[in-house]
């Protein structure tokens, strides 16, 4: 698999996925994702993905405006 926007090599390593919803802002840090060498664009795969997603829905339901996590830690 390569990158979508430059075609270069992926390698597997972890990311910081940042997340904007309506103003308030999601990191989770330590998110396991392919990671461009080159413009430092990175894919999840879709069960990540997914559980990201849950992650988030997860947290916004705390009112706090600004979120941080250690994916590490809630995927045990
Ligand atoms: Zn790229």
């Amino acid at each position: 698999m390569n990158c979508i926007m430059c075609k270069s090599k992926l390698d597997k390593s972890r990311v910081n996925h940042i997340v904007d919803k309506m103003g308030r802002i999601v990191i989770i840090k330590n998110v396991p994702a392919n990671v461009c060498g080159q413009c430092g664009e990175y894919y999840v795969d879709n069960d990540t993905a997914m559980r990201l997603e849950e992650i988030i829905q997860e947290l916004l339901t705390n009112k706090a405006e600004i979120l941080v996590v250690n994916y590490n830690e809630l995927v045990a």
